[in-house]
């Protein structure tokens, strides 16, 4: 294996007491058997469960764990941001608690990663416990992202994935405050590999996402990485309202010729509703770039921390 002498495993985690032991136990027996310095970087974003005590207790017995506790739920993007700041170990792997990424895969990321890649991520090959709804959207999605975007998302991807030093500071040399890491991860560049693998149900708990977020997440996604909505926007108003003057035209012209008594109510309240809708599409499409714009400007801190478990690196940022 090339020149990797740490490894810090970050694992976001927010109401995970359930399933946080058996994770680290799993986790615990893969690091065992590697030869280099591990840590266990945990990242409470504000659990209003026993995750916090579970984690001080894990870290009472196991020296590889350190902790931050975020100051309340900031979402996994800040959770995954927090642990990011502080880490300074030759290798990161981003994994999520509840064993749906499994952790037996890090010494095959390794490998890959010593072949001479900056960002190994791991793919997913099929997906067991979750309906196919939740496939059809995510299928979806990753395909009109692909469409969308100027750097492609890589397909089926999740969080899960091993980056070595400078793909971590370049990812972290990255403040937006609107984060969609897929997409930054992507976005950085350098040598990027994937390695497949079959995703497993979640082992316990529930997940914390649903249709809601992941709909947000989408237009996060599309609006932070790609400007191709406000072009459709436009287009949309173009062609509304060459349709809307062809109309008026035949309007006018079957006036002339046949006249037109009591009618036309119609005829204005559909050309009313159509460019009125039209109209709003635009106007939301903007508000959304518009909105991103006055989150950045007010440059907050990404998260807070509360509380800290072993020493750790001081962030770089704020
Ligand atoms: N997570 C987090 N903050 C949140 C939501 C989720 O840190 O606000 C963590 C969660 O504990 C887990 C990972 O992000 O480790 C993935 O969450 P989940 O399993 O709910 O998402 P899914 O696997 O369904 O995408
Ligand atoms: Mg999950």
């Amino acid at each position: 294996m090339t020149s990797f002498q740490t490894l810090t495993v970050l694992v976001p985690a927010y109401n995970e007491a359930e399933v946080i032991d058996a994770f680290h136990r799993r986790l615990a027996t893969v690091l065992d058997g590697l030869t280099l310095d591990s840590r266990v970087l945990y990242v409470d974003d504000g659990s209003r469960d026993d995750t916090w005590a579970r984690i001080v207790a894990l870290a009472a017995v196991d020296a590889r764990v350190r902790a931050l506790r975020l100051s309340r739920n900031f979402g996994k993007e800040a959770a995954m941001t927090a642990g990011l700041d502080h880490v300074d170990s030759d290798a990161l792997v981003v994994i999520d608690a509840d064993l749906q990424d499994p952790p037996e895969l890090i010494p095959a990321l390794l490998q890959r990663a010593a072949d001479g890649f900056d960002v190994v991520y791991a793919t997913r090959a099929r997906r067991d416990g979750e309906t196919w709804f939740k496939k059809l959207t995510s299928a979806s999605f990753y395909r009109a992202m692909e469409r969308l975007s100027n750097t492609p998302v890589p397909r089926d991807t999740g969080d899960f994935r091993l980056m070595n030093r400078r793909a971590v500071q370049a990812v972290n040399a990255l403040r937006e405050r609107q984060r969609f890491m897929k997409g930054l991860f992507a976005w950085i560049g350098y040598r990027q590999a994937s390695l497949v693998y079959d995703r497993d149900a979640r082992n316990a708990g529930t997940t914390k996402w649903n249709y809601w977020r992941l709909a947000n997440l989408a237009i996060e996604g599309v609006t932070s990485f790609s400007t191709a909505p406000l072009r459709v926007a436009s287009w949309t108003g173009l062609a509304a309202a060459l349709l809307s003057f062809a109309y008026a035209a035949w309007v006018f012209v079957k006036a002339l010729i046949w006249g037109d008594p009591v009618r036309g109510y119609p005829t204005l309240m559909v050309v009313i509703l159509f460019l009125g809708g039209a109209q709003l599409l635009a106007i939301g499409l903007i508000g959304e770039y518009v909105g991103r714009t006055y989150a950045e400007t007010k440059r907050r801190p990404l998260y807070y921390v509360e509380d800290r478990q072993g020493d750790l690196p001081l962030p770089p940022h704020e």
